[in-house]
């Protein structure tokens, strides 16, 4: 029950009334037995730095950050881990005594939701990576400070491309949409897959990615986690190939927030049935 004692954390965003994270967080809480609290506030693009003044006036113990806040609340935090040093975005901030305290833990969480969900050994592999945006970024960092072979990076435009493929150190590239059958793992990191891209003649949303580069042997990861199967996902399981939604990535990055703010180890499968009962309820009520 929410008492005078209650902590309280929340995500900025707009808009923000479709995140999850309130029913992934509020979830864990329940579970953990703390008495912690997670609300969804709508913050206006422009107003990433009063939400932060905000914060610290009312004693958030902690925020999760999403678009169009990520880069700008940079500049309203006391320090920041060196990823967000590296990407220049913020996804959850932590309130370390009067300190805030900005991490980014998109990368960290798709690696997670590889490795312990999938059982999938990052090191050695090679990696196609489609898209440039903040979600890429992370994710493009991470997979070559977690030892990949090699990282090319296919995206509409070229030089976002050449800036995150910089961030995969030795082993990032720019490569071409060709390329994408020589790679262990292909990562779909563009929005295509929510539904969200039509063109006014009323074409269908293209695929990120031509299934018939795709083959037998690779792991199709979708970034995008509604709708919970993409086009693109489909695609490759009509094929026979292995696929991955971005669930994971998204439960793993809330563990990783869960675990700063509260020093506690996540109850990681409670989150996950929090996450997928929401998105049944969100496809049944549409
Ligand atoms: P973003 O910063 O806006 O970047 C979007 C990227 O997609 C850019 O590289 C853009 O290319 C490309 N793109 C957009 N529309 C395109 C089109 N019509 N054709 C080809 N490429 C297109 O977005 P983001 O924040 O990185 O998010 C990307 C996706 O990841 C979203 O679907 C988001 O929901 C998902 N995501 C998932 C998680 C998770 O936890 N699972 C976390 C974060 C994000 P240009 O450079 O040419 O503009």
């Amino acid at each position: 029950m929410i008492s005078g004692t209650t902590r309280a954390a929340g995500v900025i965003g707009t808009p923000v009334r479709h995140s999850l994270s309130p029913v992934i967080f509020n979830a864990a809480f329940a579970a953990s037995e703390l008495d912690w609290a997670y609300l969804a506030f709508e913050v206006p693009d422009g107003a990433a730095g009063l939400a932060m003044a905000g914060m610290r006036a009312l004693g958030l113990e902690g925020l999760s950050v999403t678009m169009p806040h990520k880069s700008a609340v940079v500049d309203a935090l006391d320090e920041v881990s060196a990823d967000v040093a590296a990407l220049g975005a913020v996804n959850c901030v932590q309130r370390r005594g009067t300190a805030l305290v900005g991490h980014n833990t998109d990368g960290a969480g798709l690696l997670d939701a590889l490795r312990r969900d999938e059982g999938i050994d990052i090191e050695g592999k090679h990696y196609a990576v489609v898209g440039a945006g903040g979600a890429a970024r992370a994710v493009i960092r991470a997979l070559g400070l977690g030892g990949a072979a090699s990282v090319v990076v296919i995206n509409r435009s070229a030089a976002p491309a050449e800036e995150a493929a910089r961030l995969a150190g030795l082993v990032g590239r720019v490569g071409a949409a060709a390329e994408i059958c020589d790679a262990d793992v292909v990562i779909n990191a563009t929005p295509l897959g929510m539904g969200i891209v039509v063109s006014t003649a009323g074409d269908p949303e293209p695929l990120p990615v031509d299934p018939a580069l795709l083959g037998a042997g690779q792991v199709v990861v979708d970034l995008v986690y509604h709708p919970t199967v993409t086009p693109l996902l489909a695609a490759a399981r009509a094929r026979g190939i292995r696929t991955v939604n971005g669930l994971g990535m998204l439960i793993h990055q809330a563990a990783h927030a869960f675990r700063l703010w509260t020093s506690e180890e996540p109850p990681l499968e409670v989150m996950s049935a929090a996450a997928v009962a929401a998105l049944v309820h969100r496809q049944e009520s549409r």
